[in-house]
């Protein structure tokens, strides 16, 4: 069982937060007309095997999104930042 300590909610199961994906990928511009590069961001994702940044959403919580820094051989968890800031 996989474990996320949440900032906002503390220390719950994973199965109160949706995977959203790999965070280090970055959205190519509104503007930007190259193919490769929106084919890249939509379809290209590595898998590595060890330190991998996630996005993940405390769906069943504070509805945050996260990025955590998770190893995917044993899902021993690095870091858990707040994706964005709060507003204040
Ligand atoms: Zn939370």
């Amino acid at each position: 069982m996989l474990r996320i300590d949440c900032p906002c909610c503390g220390p719950r199961d994973h199965d109160e937060f949706r995977y959203g994906g790999d965070a280090s990928v970055i959205r190519p511009a509104h503007d930007d007309a190259d193919f490769e590069a929106w084919y890249r961001y939509v379809f290209v994702r590595k898998n590595p095997a060890g330190a991998h940044r996630e996005h993940w959403q405390h769906v069943l919580g504070c509805r945050q999104w996260l990025i955590v820094e998770r190893d995917t051989r044993n899902h021993a968890i690095a870091s858990i930042v707040l994706a964005r800031r709060p507003s204040r």
